[in-house]
């Protein structure tokens, strides 16, 4: 969803369009690739449909403001049972961008509500995939009390009643340790 600034009437103007779904979950998997190693078992998050945009775009100069809102649903797994869950985010947009001629070399912006456009042309298709890859969460879970798995027999505690810890635990390597304990 490319807007071109020269050609935003005053006053600015709005957009609704759908996120391209490829591109959104390709930079989603990229993102993950990236994350420290401590994370690397977090779900991984996929977009099922293309989420919806509305943005008001506007020129002020040379700055452009772009503001709105995004949401989609996606699909994921319970960070305790592994379960997949569908949930929906929805997140507000919110832009500041300046041309890139402005920009100062070696200057590193941390700000996510501020970025460049090339002075022409300005991706809105892109900035909406940033601020819905940042809405999603660390971790989700299925349900809040989510029981997990059991971790002797890995069965789905939600839905299945194992008796593995009513077993006594003689065969467990941890049964020693019990026994030292108690001496
Ligand atoms: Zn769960
Ligand atoms: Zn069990």
């Amino acid at each position: 969803m490319q807007v071109r600034v020269n050609d935003l009437p005053l006053g600015g103007k709005s957009f609704s369009f759908n996120v391209e779904i490829n591109s959104l979950n390709d930079r989603l998997s990229l993102a993950r690739e990236v994350a420290p190693d401590n994370q690397r078992l977090s779900p991984s998050f996929v977009f099922a449909e293309p989420p919806t945009v509305t943005v008001h775009v506007e020129l002020e100069g040379i700055t452009v403001f772009v503001k709105g809102e995004t949401s989609g649903n996606y699909k994921t797994q319970c960070a305790r049972c592994g379960e997949e869950v569908t949930k929906n985010t929805k997140t507000e947009i919110n832009m500041v961008l300046k041309p890139l001629s402005e920009e100062r070399k070696g200057e590193q912006v941390e700000d996510i509500n501020f970025g460049y456009y090339d002075g022409q042309m300005v991706d809105c298709g892109e900035i909406s995939e940033e601020f819905l890859i940042l809405s999603l969460p660390f971790i989700e879970l299925c349900q809040e009390d989510c029981k997990g798995l059991c971790s002797e027999c890995g069965g789905n505690l939600n839905t299945e009643k194992c008796l593995c810890s009513q077993k006594p635990k003689t065969d467990s390597p941890f049964a020693v340790l019990a026994k030292l304990k108690l001496q």
